[in-house]
């Protein structure tokens, strides 16, 4: 199994810190990530379902800031690690 690049997920999905770069635009309605250079909702997702039953009702449409049947797709980072307390308590105010 290769892994080339790295899920990508709603912004609004994942915690703030763990929203990496923007890797394209996520469809609400069909839950496919496009890339971000494609300004249409069309041809082959980066990520998203192989065999679709039905084509996405916004198939074709223009992605336009704004609409909100879709949103950034972003890189989701690894959990920020714990933070170990080092020397806590030492410098109380
Ligand atoms: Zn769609």
């Amino acid at each position: 199994m290769t892994y080339r690049a790295p899920e990508a997920a709603p912004a609004s999905r994942i915690a703030e810190e763990r929203r990496g770069a923007v890797q394209g635009r996520f469809c609400n309605a069909c839950g496919s990530v496009y890339a971000l250079f494609a300004s249409r909702h069309t041809g082959k997702p980066l990520h998203g379902k192989d065999h679709i039953a039905a084509p996405c009702v916004h198939e074709g449409d223009r992605f336009v800031d704004g609409e909100d049947w879709w949103e950034p797709a972003v890189a989701v980072l690894p959990p920020p690690p714990p933070a170990e307390p080092q020397g806590e308590g030492s410098a109380a105010s």
